[in-house]
């Protein structure tokens, strides 16, 4: 007998339930009100009261409604099909549906069932196999996916039987695995998983020991993250977090992608809806949606799902990544999550921490963070999930919790700079404060040497001095005027300049600019550290700002250029003839 309940006290999405036997914290329940049956979970328990967040709007609800605990947590399915997906937090399929919003107590299928899948076994009968294992593997747009053992099954199985390579539907048994116990345990092509639960279906975690590329110069060569690492966004409104994750799922080296639009403003939600499934895969030219999943929560959906939303992502993530692949998690913006979880700590009158936040905002954060990581699966192949989340911190204010709380749980910092952003030096990655953790991991060092060039992480100080050595000079500069200065503080500032307008700023918006290819990357550092290793000697400041700019114009014709074209040669020449 699953456990009733009653509703004792409503306020806005916060409802308390009186239940008539056990309950457990993130079990979900039904709230049957006029004829619609709304989703909630329960967040807290306190004797036979239960506090539940309900994931619609509760208009309508009323003391006295019905109750039904489910005896389970969130869950989600796993399958093919969800690749090219759009879906709300709770997995509800958007596509299917004529507008972005569903009904109240309308939920839909998360995947076709209809659809034929090529099918092809990768085990044989009498094998073992436990949890996570592949069973056999379908064409999901060009990837492979694998068919996987559950990962809630717990033991060594034995392959009964297994269909023959053919074509079939997500629900048809395409295998039969005998347990311990001697019982037949029949496995469709879907399984489901508690999203607030992370998949452990992995042999070990080590560190991360090689880069993803995003083709972002201010990322890859400044501040690379790893593949499996973690790292953030914050950033004012409208200095550039979202055109930056935008490009960094356009052109990060991943083999699937999931953006988790997490309660931004709806029109940035309809242009994800409208832009995404229209763009191309630069690294494989077809359309980068066959690879995506899109999560989309709207600001004005109820915050419960928001929060789930995070949570969906990393699951899907997490699945694929058991399959040996390649993922990247993008979520815009994890200050909407953790407002969502602000709200409700709120309604539930607890003792608040920092601004009002849950006194254990950071634990959360962290966990959550926590899920991303290389991983060595059972059989020894790896995958992986990178998770890179932006924050949108109120007036910029970097010392918020939600940053504060970020900072310790992600590895690499991009912070977006309004005074950047103002200049339109896009983008507007704050070249000094922004940092990387990744550069001081000696499997890192070794792999940037190896694959980029020996010494490359001492390149990267260098650049960094430089740019730091600049914005001394360019204070002094504005202190004492221009020609209160020595001439080496004005070569020194130009110098920086250089590196800004050459390395760090990029256009996300041509095509040749956008994607900067890890060789590229390498050419034009190396190129402009040369220069800058130059002692250059000057009559004025003025002769000096005038080469340095005309140098700066040429160098950035060359980022514009397609790479090693007769165009980019022609104006590396220049730059030579200049530097001569
Ligand atoms: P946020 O998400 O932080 O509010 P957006 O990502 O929407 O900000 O960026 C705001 C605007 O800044 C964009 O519409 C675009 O005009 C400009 N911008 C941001 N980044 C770049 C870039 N890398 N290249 C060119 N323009 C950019
Ligand atoms: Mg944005």
């Amino acid at each position: 007998m699953s456990t009733k309940g009653i509703v004792k006290g409503i306020v806005s999405n916060l409802v308390t339930v009186q239940a008539d036997g056990p309950v457990a914290e993130n079990e979900i329940c039904y709230i049957l009100s006029g004829g619609t049956r709304l989703m909630a979970e329960v967040i807290k328990v306190n004797g036979d009261k239960a506090s539940v967040q309900v994931f619609e709007s509760t208009r309508g609800l009323k003391v006295g409604d019905q109750v039904e605990f489910e005896g389970k947590m969130l869950e989600i399915s796993l399958g093919p099909g969800l690749l090219s997906s759009v879906y709300d937090g709770l997995q509800n399929n958007l596509a299917t549906m004529e507008s972005v919003f569903l009904k109240r107590g309308e939920y839909t299928d998360p995947l076709d069932r209809e659809k034929l899948w090529d099918f092809t076994p990768l085990v044989k009968p009498g094998d073992k196999v436990s949890a996570a294992d592949w069973l056999a593997q379908v064409k999901e747009g060009w990837l492979p996916h694998k068919i996987m053992v559950p990962f809630s099954f717990k033991g060594i199985f034995t392959v009964k039987s297994i269909k023959e390579a053919g074509q079939y539907k997500v629900d048809e048994v395409i295998a039969v695995l005998g347990n311990d116990a001697g019982e037949d345990v029949p496995v469709t092509m879907v399984q489901k998983w508690p999203v607030k639960l992370a998949v452990k279906a992995y042999r070990e975690k080590p560190r991360p020991n090689r880069i993803m590329e995003t083709g972002v110069r201010v990322i890859d060569s400044f501040n690379p993250i790893a593949e499996g690492g973690t790292g953030f966004i914050p950033g004012p409104f409208g200095c550039g977090k979202t055109v930056l994750q935008h490009a960094i799922a356009k052109q990060g080296d991943a083999d699937v992608i999931v953006m988790a639009a997490c309660g931004e403003r709806a029109n940035e939600v309809v242009e994800i809806f409208t832009e995404f499934p229209e763009l191309i895969d630069p690294h494989t030219g077809r359309r980068l949606m066959e690879r995506t999943t899109i999560i989309c929560n709207t600001s004005n959906m109820p915050v419960a799902a928001r929060e789930a939303s995070v949570y969906t992502a990393m699951t899907i993530c997490e699945y694929y990544r058991a399959m040996g692949l390649k993922c990247l998690l993008l979520a815009d913006s994890t200050s909407r999550w953790a407002q969502a979880l602000r709200e409700m700590s709120n309604r539930m009158e607890e003792l608040p921490g920092a601004d009002a936040f849950p006194v254990d905002l950071s634990a959360i954060i962290s966990n959550f963070y926590s899920r991303a990581g290389m991983v060595v699966l059972n059989n020894g192949q790896t995958g992986a999930v990178t998770f890179i989340g932006t924050v949108s911190p109120a007036g910029g204010n970097l010392k918020e919790p939600v940053t504060e709380s970020t900072k310790k749980a992600a590895r690499c910092f991009y912070a977006l700079e309004q005074n950047r952003a103002d200049q339109k030096r896009y983008p507007a990655v704050g070249p000094l404060e922004s940092y990387s953790k990744y550069l001081d991991y000696p499997e890192i060092i070794e792999y940037l040497d190896k694959t980029v060039e020996p010494g490359w992480t001492g390149k990267v100080h260098t650049a960094k001095n430089l740019v730091r050595r600049g914005k001394e000079a360019s204070e002094q500069i504005n202190i004492l005027g221009d020609d209160g200065v020595p001439m080496s503080y004005h070569i020194n500032f130009w110098k920086s300049e250089l590196i800004d307008f050459v390395i760090l700023q990029q256009d996300a918006f041509d095509t040749i600019d956008a994607l900067c290819p890890m060789e590229r990357q390498r050419y034009m550092l190396d190129l402009v550290l040369e220069i800058c290793k130059k002692d250059f000697e000057f009559e004025d400041f003025e002769k000096c700002r005038e080469f340095f700019k005309n140098l700066i114009n040429q160098l950035r014709q060359m980022n514009y250029s397609a790479w090693q074209s007769e165009q980019f040669y022609s104006y590396n020449d220049s730059v030579k003839k200049l530097i001569a």
